[in-house]
């Protein structure tokens, strides 16, 4: 096992910040998943603590030892890759059995790692075909298998699920999740997919342009985001966002007002910010409440459209003659007649608040 930490961090290509001053420790044991839009450096980062790419500035340690200048084979890491990159000459015995004959371990001790990862893969009868005689899903199991059986200190993963299909990346899933817990080891795993990393990582890192916005446990980016980037990019279907201006602030409470003129109280402290500046309130599409529309209603709106999707429904809510629009997880049994008007609540401890860069102002809730 071992402890991966990041200083200042950083890859230039050309005129292009790949990633931009990282600071980050990956303890001993963690799960921790890099996640973001598609060129926001994940890739480039993972890539860097493997050893495929050099530095522009930056240290980068495992186990106290910096390892920057080391070639891949010297890290202590093991890596695997969207693409599977096996050899597609050699048997997928040959596969596994090639970077330990490279490292000198004899040929009995190949065979018995070889025997017992193939047994946890459950791709014994695997052994003897080629990487073409095999499905997505069976090579993907090859490829990690390759890395497990040269006991590395860390597990490097680059969206390892990315080609195969939605049943089988779920079963994936749980097999790494499964892996991780049986192995103990430090694993670091990119991937676009915020499910992915919530259900997987115990560590999460949420980059965007190259920069790390927020690291933290998967509950913790989605109850506290820091910023409303991390607000939008984790939690699926994303957070609701209205812009509004702050009308008041208390202790605790800050009353908004929309452009169309409601009003709607988030528990956030606002104080710092200057009356009538301009926020966005955030909310979660679980936390908005739909009813009658009445004087105590909160928004009136119109119930638009809704999917049906077994345990649970979205109802997309839409206010007539405004862009306000809201997306509502429902019970099934207790979804709005279409077209008709609701009185949407939005409860204020469940409301978050970001100011006009963007930053969260810090919540009363725990959760
Ligand atoms: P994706 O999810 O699409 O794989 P990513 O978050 O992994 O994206 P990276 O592949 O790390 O992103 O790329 C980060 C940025 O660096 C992008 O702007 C990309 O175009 C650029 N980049 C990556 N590799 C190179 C390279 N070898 N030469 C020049 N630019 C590169």
């Amino acid at each position: 096992m071992s402890r991966i930490s990041l200083t200042g961090v950083s890859k230039r290509f050309g005129k292009v910040d790949a990633v931009r001053s990282v600071e980050l420790t990956v303890e001993e044991g963690e799960f921790c998943c890099f996640v973001g839009p598609s060129g926001c450096g994940k890739s480039t980062l993972l890539r860097l603590i493997a050893g495929l790419e050099d530095l522009s500035a930056g240290e980068i340690r495992i186990n106290d030892r910096r390892v920057d200048h080391l070639p891949p084979a010297a890290r202590g890491v093991a890596m695997v890759f969207q693409s599977y990159a096996l050899y597609p000459h050699m048997t997928v015995y040959q596969n596994m059995a090639f970077g330990l004959q490279q490292a000198g371990l004899g040929q009995a001790a190949i065979h018995e790692r070889i025997a017992a990862t193939a047994k946890m893969l459950q791709i014994e009868t695997l052994l003897e075909r080629l990487p073409k005689q095999l499905s997505g899903g069976q090579r993907q199991r090859v490829a990690i298998g390759r890395a497990i059986v040269r006991q590395p200190g860390v597990f490097l993963f680059d969206e390892p699920l990315s080609n195969l299909d939605a049943a089988l990346r779920q079963q994936t899933r749980i097999e790494i999740a499964r892996l991780h817990q049986r192995l103990g080891s430090t694993m670091i795993y990119v991937t676009h997919d915020q499910t992915e990393a919530m259900t997987l990582a115990n560590k999460i890192v949420v980059l965007r342009d190259g920069s790390v916005e927020q690291v933290g446990d998967p509950m913790t980016l989605y109850h506290h985001p820091a910023n409303q980037f991390v607000a939008g990019f984790i939690g699926s279907p994303p957070m609701n966002f209205l812009a509004a201006r702050l009308a008041a602030a208390v202790p605790g409470r800050a009353e908004c007002r929309l452009a169309a003129g409601e009003t709607l109280h988030a528990g956030v402290d606002a104080q710092q910010l200057p009356a009538n500046s301009a926020v966005t309130l955030g909310i979660r599409p679980e936390h908005v409440a739909i009813g009658e529309p009445g004087p105590h209603a909160g928004l009136i709106m119109q119930a638009a459209l809704c999917e049906r999707l077994g345990d649970h429904s979205l109802v997309l809510l839409t206010a007539p003659g405004s862009d306000v629009e809201l997306t509502a997880k429902v019970t099934p049994g207790d979804e709005p007649a279409m077209d008709r008007q609701v009185g949407v609540r939005l409860p204020a401890e469940h409301c978050h608040l970001f100011d006009a860069s963007g930053l969260a102002l810090s919540r009363m809730v725990s959760t």
